[in-house]
């Protein structure tokens, strides 16, 4: 039996001021995909990271699950730092990803089955035909399947492919980049509900990476709003979407139509494009394309974060009021 499970912790994730840096060619200035970011997941609980392209989602993804080694800051899992020189004490397992492009995700020279079954054996688990074919089962795909190759397979079916992969080794955590992205709309629902039922059958977490807020609804208990590397606003979903404090989730959310009435009533339009990451403003990183401009304190002073109705927020507008 593996004994890595056995370890118990309510926070299998806790990141602390993680920061990465890109390095660029020809000595030209690091791009700051992430600059801080602070964030929790406990056991069984799924969090959602939202934001625009380019604000440092997949590369969080990638230092949550080990692929990439942060510039600054701390990674536990299961309540031991995995970090640094730490990196090599990951526990096997424990941290599995899904992405946005399954089919590039599966070998294509392997039987599906062998595919799902070699991160397994180097794992050091069961990686039986029979054991594969309940895996695929679940997965709602006949272990007829585990005879054929990537090619052969339709989008959503790679992606069962790599669910059934992912929840082999039993994780504590799934770090999912924009599972359903790239599938048609109507399988889109069918590989969220797949996923719903894991979340709901074992108690792994997941950290949820979607640009769809309609669809960190339906699957998160909880919600981190990314914007240039930083978190701006996190609470509880129905809480952040519902009543969005932070002037740039208002805008994402009057920009959905199934949020739109409940979060603003009217559609806030983002002003320009999202700040280059290199050459990042001044202050609140967000006080350029804010609807909600307090004045100088924007442009000056990087906010906190600070308590809201509906979790926190870094915006100066909940600044506690120190005059009286
Ligand atoms: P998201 O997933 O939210 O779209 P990413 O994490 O992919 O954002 O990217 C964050 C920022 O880091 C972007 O500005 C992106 O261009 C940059 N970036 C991502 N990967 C690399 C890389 N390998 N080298 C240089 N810059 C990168
Ligand atoms: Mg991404």
């Amino acid at each position: 039996m593996n004994t890595a499970h056995v370890v118990s912790s309510r926070e299998v994730v806790k990141l602390d001021g993680i920061t990465h840096s890109f390095k660029t060619r020809l000595g030209g200035p690091a791009v700051q995909a992430l600059r801080g970011v602070d964030l929790t997941i406990t056991a069984g609980r799924s969090l959602g990271l939202v934001g625009e392209s380019g604000s440092g989602k997949s590369t969080l993804g990638r230092v949550v699950t080990g692929l990439l080694q942060p510039t600054g800051g701390t990674v536990e899992i299961l309540g031991r730092p995995v970090s640094g020189k730490n990196a090599m004490k990951r526990t096997p397992g424990s941290v599995q990803m899904i992405f946005q492009n399954p089919r590039a995700s599966i070998d294509p020279k392997l039987p599906i089955w062998r595919a799902i079954a070699e991160p397994l054996r180097v794992g050091g688990y069961s990686s039986r035909r029979r054991d594969i074919d309940v895996l695929l089962d679940q997965a709602g795909l006949g272990s007829a399947y585990g005879d054929m190759y990537a090619h052969q397979l339709s989008g959503g079916q790679c992606q069962r492919v790599a669910i059934a992969r992912a929840v082999a080794a039993k994780p504590k955590l799934i770090v999912a980049d924009e599972p359903v992205s790239a599938l048609d709309v109507s399988v889109q629902a069918q590989i969220l509900n797949l996923l719903k039922d894991i979340q709901e059958e074992s108690d792994t977490s997941f950290l949820f990476i979607s640009h769809d807020l309609g669809v960190v609804r339906f699957f998160c208990d909880d919600v981190a709003v990314l914007y240039l590397g930083q978190v701006q606003e996190s609470g509880s979903t129905e809480a952040i979407l519902t009543n969005p404090q932070h002037p740039y989730t208002r805008a994402l959310a009057s920009a959905s139509p199934t949020l739109l009435s409940a979060a603003t009533g009217e559609r806030i339009i983002l002003a320009g494009e999202p700040p280059k990451p290199d050459n990042p403003p001044s202050g609140c990183v967000f006080h350029e394309r804010c609807h909600q401009y307090l004045g100088p304190i924007c442009t000056q002073t990087p906010p906190p974060m600070y308590p809201t109705d509906s979790g926190s927020a870094r915006c100066h507008i909940y600044a506690p009021n120190t005059s009286d």
